[in-house]
């Protein structure tokens, strides 16, 4: 008898009669013989619900712990909603919030890293032959505080109970059948892959591939769980497993899959002297308001001044700008500009690590839509560009074509 783990996203369970083809789905694993724990998302649009709510009624700055106490509850309403909709074709089911789970976190309040997960009252409920429906999503502190795991954090959860339960495979059924080459609602030739790299999926999750929350692949490649993404509405399908093997039957694509981020914003601070020291006194203050730094690029420097810039999340745009402009008075630069209609097109591939001219091809590709490049980042097994957010389609579709992305490999 195997022990699953099978977690459903918000499309998954966006009304009732969505929720019933859960339970139904559940209930047949089950009774095709495994042991069956439950992840939900809250139902579709609620946690956004929530957050307006928030801003509504909190301001751009609400007290953390009661926002986090906030934007958790969808969950809680899916669990119960699940557990009776199993209860009804006759399985036995008993739902747990994050609390109640014992799901262990730290205190960062909206961005929660799991520490623990108190596994047994899940393993009562498996061993009389019930299905554990878990919330995703939540956790709570060692003060007993709720606290959430960042937006997407359903898969974070899902991977983790997976992780404590020593389960045999963790499922993220979704709304798409698998992982594609690039977002499908975005490229209609994208083209779904039978299997990934657990190298590269980090990289397309942490690139802006939502279709996985990348901490949940971080865990997955921690400890070892065996990953699968499937389609919620379709019952045929094996979806796409994350592999952690590079084995012969690897598709050897040297791109796997384009990945994008809607969010990006540039500040460029200009005319900065070039000194030891300068970097530092840019990016400590950013930091030490807790805003995350993505790319970074300072200018060679000519006559001992240079152009330094950065890439920010759009929501921490405007805290970052008026940021940079003190920090500007205090070293001399000359002024701050700043554009926050920028996004971020990244290649990712492990054959990238033996094929020489990649970027190259990427850029003229770019080069003959007229896509003006305006910051570049590479590692091993990706490329990145910031773009003008108009070009973000176009820029995704062509590099899919060039990169013969849209042939079956
Ligand atoms: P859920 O609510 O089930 O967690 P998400 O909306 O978080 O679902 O993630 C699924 C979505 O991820 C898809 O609808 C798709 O638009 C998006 N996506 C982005 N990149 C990819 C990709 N490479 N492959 C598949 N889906 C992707
Ligand atoms: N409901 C949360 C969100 O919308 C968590 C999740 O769905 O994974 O971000
Ligand atoms: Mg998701």
């Amino acid at each position: 008898m195997s022990l699953i783990v099978q977690k459903f996203g918000g499309t998954s369970v966006g009304d009732a009669e969505r929720i019933r083809n859960v339970a139904r789905r559940v209930v047949a694993s089950q009774r095709a013989g495994h042991k069956v724990a439950v992840i939900v998302s809250a139902m579709a649009g609620e946690t956004n619900a929530l957050v307006a709510l928030a801003k509504e009624l909190g301001g751009d700055a609400p007290d953390p712990r009661e926002y986090d106490a906030l934007i958790s509850i969808g969950e809680s309403k899916t669990i119960a909603l699940l557990a009776m909709a199993i209860q009804r074709l006759g399985g036995r089911a008993r739902s747990f919030t994050g609390a109640q789970m014992g799901m262990l976190t730290d205190t960062a309040h909206t961005r929660a890293r799991i520490q623990s997960i108190a596994t047994e009252r899940i393993r009562q409920v498996l061993d009389e032959g019930g299905v554990a429906v878990l919330a995703g999503f939540q956790g709570i502190d060692e003060d007993g505080n709720v606290t959430t795991l960042g937006r997407g954090g359903s898969d974070t959860s899902a991977v983790a109970v997976a992780a404590a339960l020593a389960a045999d495979v963790c499922e993220i059924y979704t709304d798409v059948d698998g992982v594609y080459t690039s977002d499908p609602n975005l490229v209609p030739a994208a083209r779904k892959l039978e299997r990934v790299s657990f190298e590269e999926m980090l990289e397309m999750a942490s690139l802006g591939s939502k279709v996985l929350q990348i901490r949940a692949v971080e865990f997955a490649g921690k400890y070892r769980v065996r990953l699968r993404v499937l389609s919620s509405f379709e019952e045929e399908g094996d979806g796409t497993l994350i592999t952690f093997e590079e084995d012969e039957k690897m598709e050897q694509a040297i791109i796997s899959g384009i990945a994008f981020n809607r969010d990006e914003a540039k500040i460029t601070v200009m005319s900065v002297p070039d000194r030891p020291g300068i970097a530092y006194a840019i990016l400590g203050p950013i930091a030490d308001a807790n805003i995350d730094v993505d790319m970074i690029i300072q200018n060679a420097s000519v006559d001992g001044i240079t152009d330094f810039s950065f890439t920010v999340h759009r929501n921490d745009y405007q805290k970052a700008l008026g940021i940079a402009k003190k920090v500007q008075a205090h070293i001399g630069a000359k002024g701050v500009v700043g554009d926050n209609r920028v996004c971020k097109v990244s290649m990712v591939g492990v054959g990238m690590r033996s094929h020489v001219g990649i970027a190259s091809q990427m850029f003229r590709t770019l080069a003959e839509e007229g896509i003006n490049i305006e910051m570049i980042s590479t590692s091993e097994i990706k490329i990145s560009v910031v773009v003008d957010e108009k070009y973000l389609e176009l820029a995704v579709r062509v590099l899919h074509k060039a990169f013969g992305l849209d042939q079956p490999a």
